[in-house]
């Protein structure tokens, strides 16, 4: 079985296809004068993949190999690691003048900075004593866009704040924001935040 190196979801697909590298084949081998001696370029490229939950891409060749057994322990560690986060989802700390977020969202634990200039999504990969360590999620995760004219969440932003909260970053609202949740006791103490 082969899992994302991200999220370790096995929902991965192949997004180069191997049909377009017959042809391609075929026509340089009875289209293109001598395109018989480079039949074989084509194939030498590595498939790559894209991962339909957390929206990785990349070549096959970083994907996890695990048999079924592999599978059940990863399953077992995630469900006794999200025992653990528990007690602190959906609450939030503050860290060296950012305002971080934990959340789950597509079957990952996600870890969000905030600051008036932006708001970055992480993949928590582990928590020891009050250290995080996480690593930031790829380009097509992306919180928020920032356009000339506007401040938006994107569909994956939306999901991982309230209404409330997303009023207060998209007024770039800092202070409001920790005030706002200071009020509703979901600050919690302060964690160390190391990336990956
Ligand atoms: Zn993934």
């Amino acid at each position: 079985m082969q899992l994302c190196p991200e999220c370790k979801s096995d929902t991965v697909q192949r997004t180069s296809s191997t049909p377009l590298r017959v042809i391609l084949c075929l026509i340089l081998i009875f289209i293109i004068p001598f395109g018989l001696f480079f039949a074989w370029i084509p194939f030498v490229f590595p498939h790559t993949f894209e991962c339909k939950n957390c929206g990785k891409q990349g070549n096959e060749s970083e994907l996890k190999q695990v048999d079924w057994r592999e599978r059940e322990m990863l399953l077992v560690n995630e469900k006794a690691f999200g025992n653990r986060l528990q007690p602190i989802m959906e609450y939030w700390f503050e860290q060296m003048g950012y305002l971080y977020k934990i959340t789950m969202e597509n079957h990952m634990f996600v870890l969000v900075k905030v600051s008036e200039q932006e708001v970055v999504a992480y993949h928590i990969h582990d928590l020891k004593d009050s250290n995080f360590l996480v690593q930031s999620l790829s380009g097509k995760l992306a919180v928020f866009t920032d356009t000339e004219f506007d401040w938006e969440p994107t569909s994956f932003g939306e999901k991982l704040f309230t209404s409330d909260e997303i009023q207060f970053i998209q007024n770039r609202d800092y202070s409001g924001l920790k005030d706002h949740l200071h009020k509703n006791t979901q600050l919690v103490q302060p964690f160390n935040v190391y990336e990956k």
